[in-house]
This record gives structure tokens, C-alpha cells and sequence, in this order.
């Protein structure tokens, strides 16, 4: 199976998810986030992150997460957008680490027109 690659995909994309002790049970989550590995200037990727969120479903947890760098305190909900999955706290991970946002994301918010609010009337479930 080349999920990857398939466009019309419905399978979720996690984004953003690191592994912790609790939740490594498959290989969606990722290797703790490497700081400063973004090459590029990230201002715009995190504007239109932002932009996405302000539209974008939000589940709260009962519980929050600490930031795998800093061990601040960081978000305790998750943002669901068509097929993206991505915690509140990852642009944390962006904005004050410098982690390459993921490349999947990227292309998506690359392709998102921020200039009028997005109907979002597909995602709810
Ligand atoms: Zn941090």
C-alpha cells in the first residue's frame, strides 16, 4: 500500500506527534523533534498555520503535553483539518525551536488561499 503518495487519501496524517513513553504503541508517531533543523524562514508557514487552526476543529484532552525541547508546558488539544491531525502545541515547536515544520503540512499551507475565511464544512464528524 502507497498511501504516500495517493492524493485522495482519507487516511489521517499525523503530524507533529513525537513518541513518549505512553504513546508509542505504532510507528505514526515520530522521533523527538530535532531543534533548529529547519534550513528555510519559517514566517510564513507559521502564519498560515495559525490562519488553519482558526478554522480548524479543535478536540480538547484531558491531560496536556510538555514540549520535548524545553519541558514548558505546551498545549492540550489537537487540530483536525481534512485528513490532518496535528496537536495545538506543535507550532510551539516551529515558532520557538525552529523545527522543520512537516513536509506534508508544508505543501498543504502552502496551497491554502488566506485571504478570505475557509468553509469548513466537511471535517466535522
Ligand atoms: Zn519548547
Amino acid at each position: 500500500m502507497n498511501s504516500e503518495s495517493d492524493e485522495k487519501k482519507e487516511e489521517p496524517v499525523y503530524v507533529g506527534f513525537w513518541k513518549t513513553s505512553r504513546f508509542n504503541f505504532n510507528d505514526l508517531w515520530k522521533d523527538y523533534p530535532e531543534k533548529n533543523s529547519a534550513k528555510e524562514d519559517q514566517t510564513d508557514l507559521i502564519y498560515r498555520l495559525q490562519f488553519l487552526e482558526r478554522y480548524s476543529p479543535n478536540i480538547f484532552y484531558t491531560d496536556y503535553s510538555k514540549c520535548r525541547i524545553c519541558n514548558s508546558i505546551n498545549g492540550c488539544n489537537e487540530y483536525h483539518y481534512k485528513n490532518f491531525i496535528w496537536p495545538g502545541g506543535y507550532i510551539h515547536y516551529i515558532k520557538d525551536h525552529n523545527v522543520n515544520i512537516d513536509e506534508r503540512l508544508k505543501q498543504f499551507l502552502l496551497n491554502i488561499d488566506i485571504t478570505k475565511p475557509i468553509i469548513n464544512d466537511d471535517n466535522y464528524f
